[in-house]
């Protein structure tokens, strides 16, 4: 948090705002729980788990929507759909292998 969301003061790191008073602790509190969501996600991605990332970052969005969370969501997603067609085209590849193996098989005899 950079600045009070009622009054806008610059925060300077205490539970509460220095110009208006708010009560800023729990608003801090649900931003750690975002950063530490995002820092999961990260994680995830890491370990090439879109999935798991696409999760942590859709209950970070749900606490906090930011432009850095928004934009790796984007990317997980993207990432758990290009992995998801890299399977299935070495899956049709080595459907070819097999049959190219088969027909070689077959037309050993020739
Ligand atoms: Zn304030």
């Amino acid at each position: 948090m950079e600045r009070c969301p009622n009054c806008a003061a610059r925060w300077e790191g205490g539970g509460t705002c220095r110009r208006c008073g708010m009560e800023l602790t729990g608003l801090i509190r649900i931003e750690q729980a975002a950063e530490s969501l995002i820092a999961r996600a990260i994680a995830h991605l890491e370990s090439a788990d879109p999935e798991a990332a696409s999760a942590d970052l859709i209950q970070a969005l749900a606490l906090r929507r930011t432009p850095f969370a928004q934009h790796l969501f984007c990317f997980a997603q993207w990432l758990a759909s290009v992995e998801g067609a890299d399977a299935t085209s070495l899956t049709h590849i080595n459907r070819q292998l097999e049959d190219s193996r088969q027909w070689r098989k077959s037309n050993s005899r020739f």
